[in-house]
């Protein structure tokens, strides 16, 4: 079930919100502690308003809430309203809310027992969740803050090993899957909200669960696939991914996992049966040594994008070599550029040059550490040289196509061109493979004086496409 959290400051804003994301709810936890003003007869009314099944809940300030005056108080404002078609109360473990819970029972309102772990996950999660419960029938609710990849685990883990109905949250980045699988793994319900907030840092909205995750269609079935990294929720991977699933109706979901341990990854990937993940910052070198097989083109260049899972092992792959040539021959139907400016040296480098001389383009490499520069000319039999104003002149004699791999010019370096005073003719095409800004500095110095460009969306989508194959056998549908 989906679970709304209604933390507007009236209930006038929380109605709003109901009819906004009605058709994708089964349930709402109405968070009488975010509102601004207590009346109790709009209170009363508010079940019957909302046409939905309702949680009610007054947060303590200390469980992450902003409910702030005494225990007596709390209670009396829980009893005002209680009985007037709340189907759900939620009272946290070991607070003075006995009166609460006895007239609730009374009234046949079921419990949710809650415990909050605003800093982590406690460490006895499975015996905590089992023993939550202070009487028969009540719904126990942990509420934790995962710091890592080991804490998710944990999560789901417990959740999966659980019978009868509970409710575990993982909150923030490093809980993200768990609140897609928790469903799938029993939970009772999936808490969602649609914008940020203290509690929720990183929002899930009912909409992006149903339409972009399928949530409603995922089961033990369902085979799930993923990208790692760290940051990682900013990927537009889950789109590209999560849209060719649904258009091919397959039983399968892409998630994002931030991850800050490969190791422990890999082992949650074996309990999830994970089948298959895209690789991205800082992790493309990290997982290697990890994988039964990898692709002649992993092995040059260092650097996988794509783990498959095969009956032998984790086998890698790397389509950014796939995903960065595809656009370029397109645009270059009359002829591919002979030599070519390649600014960066980091990982994504590394792909562009070993694709350039596969094609049997001479490259230049500049990078504003020279040395990686150096490094990465000598192992591909190539020139390197330090990026600065000096080397326009030589860049010129290159610049058939000068392509920008380097993090200038994206978030939080939108700012800078790093190639900003070059002498642009107009004859040169200019790659960017950044895609977000859509157009860097780098490409707008370019187009301004009519070259030719390309942004990294082409590529995104391409090598995107090229895993999509790897994980499922199938073209990427149109
Ligand atoms: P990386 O391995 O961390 O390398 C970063 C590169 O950027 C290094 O060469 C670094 O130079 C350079 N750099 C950083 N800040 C700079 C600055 N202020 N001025 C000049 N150079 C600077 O990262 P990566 O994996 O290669 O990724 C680089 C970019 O490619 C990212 O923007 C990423 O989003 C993009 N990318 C796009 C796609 C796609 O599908 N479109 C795929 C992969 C990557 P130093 O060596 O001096 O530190």
């Amino acid at each position: 079930m989906i679970c709304l959290s209604l933390t507007r400051e009236t209930l006038a804003e929380n109605l709003k919100e109901i009819e906004r994301y009605k058709k994708y709810l089964q349930l709402c936890e109405l968070r009488g502690d975010c509102l601004t003003e207590w009346d109790t007869e709009a209170l009363r009314d508010f079940p019957r308003q909302a046409g939905v099944p309702l949680i009610l809940t007054l947060r303590r300030a200390g469980d992450g809430g902003n409910w702030r005056t005494s225990e007596e108080e709390r209670c009396s404002r829980f009893m005002e309203i209680l009985s007037s078609g709340y189907t759900w109360v939620d009272l946290e473990h070991a607070s003075a809310t006995e009166s609460v819970a006895r007239a609730a029972r009374k009234k046949g309102i079921r419990i949710i027992r809650s415990f909050h772990d605003t800093r982590g996950v406690p460490e006895d999660l499975p015996e905590r969740f089992r023993e939550l419960p202070e009487r028969e029938g009540e719904i126990p609710r942990i509420v934790t803050t995962p710091r890592s990849v080991a804490d998710l685990r944990i999560i789901l883990q417990t959740l999966r090993e659980t019978s009868g109905p509970g409710i575990i949250q993982a909150m923030g980045e490093w809980g993200f899957p768990a609140r897609i699988l928790s469903g799938l793994y029993g939970s009772y319900f999936t808490l969602v909200s649609p914008e940020k907030s203290p509690d929720d840092p990183v929002p899930l909205s009912p909409e992006s669960l149903e339409k972009l995750y399928r949530y409603s269609t995922l089961s033990s079935s369902t085979s799930i696939f993923g990208i790692i990294g760290n940051p990682v929720l900013h990927s537009r991977s889950p789109l590209i991914h999560n849209s060719g699933y649904a258009k091919q109706s397959l039983d399968a979901v892409y998630l994002p996992f931030k991850v800050d341990d490969v190791g422990e990854f890999f082992s949650l990937a074996e309990e999830l049966s994970i089948q298959g993940f895209s690789v991205t910052i800082p992790h493309k070198s990290e997982v290697i040594p990890r994988l039964v097989q990898t692709s002649d083109e992993v092995a040059a260049i260092g650097a996988c994008n794509t783990v498959v899972r095969s009956s032998s092992g984790f086998k890698g792959y790397n389509t950014d070599v796939r995903g960065f040539m595809l656009p370029l021959k397109k645009l270059c139907v009359a002829g591919f550029p002979k030599r070519a400016v390649v600014i960066g040296a980091g990982g994504a480098a590394r792909a562009v040059v070993y694709g350039l001389k596969e094609a049997g383009t001479e490259i230049l490499i500049v990078n504003r550490t020279e040395s990686k520069a150096l490094d990465l000319a000598r192992e591909f039999n190539c020139r390197g040289a330090a990026l600065s104003p000096g080397i326009y002149s030589e860049m010129a004699e290159y610049a058939e196509l000068v392509v920008q791999t380097s993090a200038a010019g994206m978030h939080p370096l939108e700012e800078i061109d790093p190639v900003s005073e070059y002498p642009w003719t107009g004859k040169e095409i200019a790659y960017d493979l950044i895609y977000i800004p859509e157009k860097t500095r780098f490409l707008s110095a370019a187009e301004n004086v009519g070259c030719r460009i390309l942004n990294g969306a082409p590529m995104l989508q391409a090598q995107g496409e090229a895993q999509y194959k790897l994980f499922t056998g199938t073209e990427y549908p149109r």
